[in-house]
């Protein structure tokens, strides 16, 4: 089987439309790399209002280019974002599939493998072997790592960003060949986006930092009381100077504000999609920054994928100093991150 496989990438474009999302070009690497090794065709996939301006940056891999293109696939939603993946598919007569663990692909591509009568497995982290697949991902909240192998075709594999550099070939003239789909009925207009919180969206799988806030911004300080007010200035200015993703700990995400159980302020900006954690997500990121969290096992197993740690605790026998971070600047956050936000804010000017 190893030496008829036909590998398709599917990808798909940014917000700017011309573009492909750097999770994209994360699984066109994985493709490029898996064909080379096993010696198999490869196919890219784009889906994309104008697929020509995107294709360019990809035309250097020497795959075959097939895309998806006109209004309908401007933006994602489910009929024809799972329409024009099973028609590249097709096309592509694809064995394997690789495809970014994005909102838009992960939402649409067990459908389109069903249509298929494929398999799927997703949050795949790596690709090995040379004569079979052997692809890599983690249960039990990254605590077992398995490998897994099929027979099944075609073989989707959804890939976890931040497992591969993205492709960043010179950009060359494409032959795209645009693959006509048979639209069903549209029911959904898809009328823009609604930031979900004030503030914006402060969750940036892409970002070169986490960012972690933890319970201590809102508790008691050294003067007896609390800063909630001036802690959220802090987080988002720093977040907004430095381009961060922004963590919590759970205590932090938890805290309810007054009238709704608890009396206490909270930072308005938190949702339980920041929390990192064994209940929370376990982001990839080369760096990460904890403030005002204590870094017990429960939160700092989320950790797991940040390369570099360092935290500002006042706490010197907090958990980060036994041990779960490389550098840990015993001081108070407060005061750390108002010089480093002046710091920031004389470099960006
Ligand atoms: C089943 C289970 C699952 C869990 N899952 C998760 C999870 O997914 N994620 C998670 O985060 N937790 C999780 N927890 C909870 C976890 O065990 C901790 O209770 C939680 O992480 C503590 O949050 P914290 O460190 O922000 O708060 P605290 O423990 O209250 O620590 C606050 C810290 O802030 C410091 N501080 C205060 N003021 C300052 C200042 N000015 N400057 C610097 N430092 C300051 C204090 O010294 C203290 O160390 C789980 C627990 C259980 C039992």
């Amino acid at each position: 089987m190893s030496t008829m496989e036909t590998i398709l990438v599917l990808t798909h474009v940014d917000d700017s439309g011309a573009a492909l999302t750097k999770a994209s070009l994360e699984a066109v690497t994985a493709g490029v790399e898996l064909s080379q090794r096993m010696g198999a065709t490869l196919a890219i996939g784009i889906l994309g209002r104008d697929a020509n301006a995107a294709a360019s940056a990809v035309a250097a891999t020497g795959a075959r280019l097939l895309a998806v293109e006109g209004e309908a696939f401007a933006q994602a939603r489910y009929a024809s974002d799972a329409a024009g993946c099973e028609a590249l598919c097709r096309a592509a007569q694809a064995s394997i599939v690789l495809a970014p663990g994005s909102a838009r692909l992960v939402r649409v591509a067990a459908g389109v493998a069903h249509r298929l009568g494929g398999f799927i497995d997703t949050h795949i982290t790596a690709l090995a072997g040379a004569g079979s697949i052997e692809a890599t991902r983690w249960f039990y909240r990254q605590r077992v790592e398995a490998v897994i192998s099929r027979d099944a075709r075609p073989w989707f594999l959804l890939l976890d960003a931040g497992t591969h550099a993205a492709y960043a070939g010179e950009s060359a003239a494409a032959q795209v060949e645009v693959v006509a789909v048979a639209l069903p009925p549209l029911r959904t207009v898809v009328e823009g986006f609604r930031a979900p919180t004030l503030g914006g969206q402060t969750i940036r799988p892409d970002a070169r930092l986490l960012f972690v806030a933890g319970a201590g911004w809102t508790k008691k300080q050294p003067d007896g009381q609390t800063h909630v007010a001036e802690a959220g200035e802090k987080i988002l200015a720093f977040l907004r100077l430095s381009g961060a993703s922004l963590g919590s700990s759970k205590s932090l995400a938890d805290q309810k504000a007054e009238g709704q159980g608890e009396d206490q302020p909270v930072l308005p900006f938190l949702t339980h999609l920041n929390q990192i954690g064994q209940t929370g997500s376990t982001p990839r990121h080369p760096k990460g920054l904890s403030t005002c969290c204590h870094g017990e096992e429960p939160h700092a197993v989320g950790w797991r994928f940040i390369a570099e740690r360092r935290a500002i605790s006042l706490d010197a026998n907090c958990g980060w100093t036994r041990g779960k971070a490389d550098v840990v600047y015993v001081a108070d956050a407060f005061a750390v991150m108002a010089r480093v936000n002046e710091l920031l804010e004389v470099r960006n000017a």
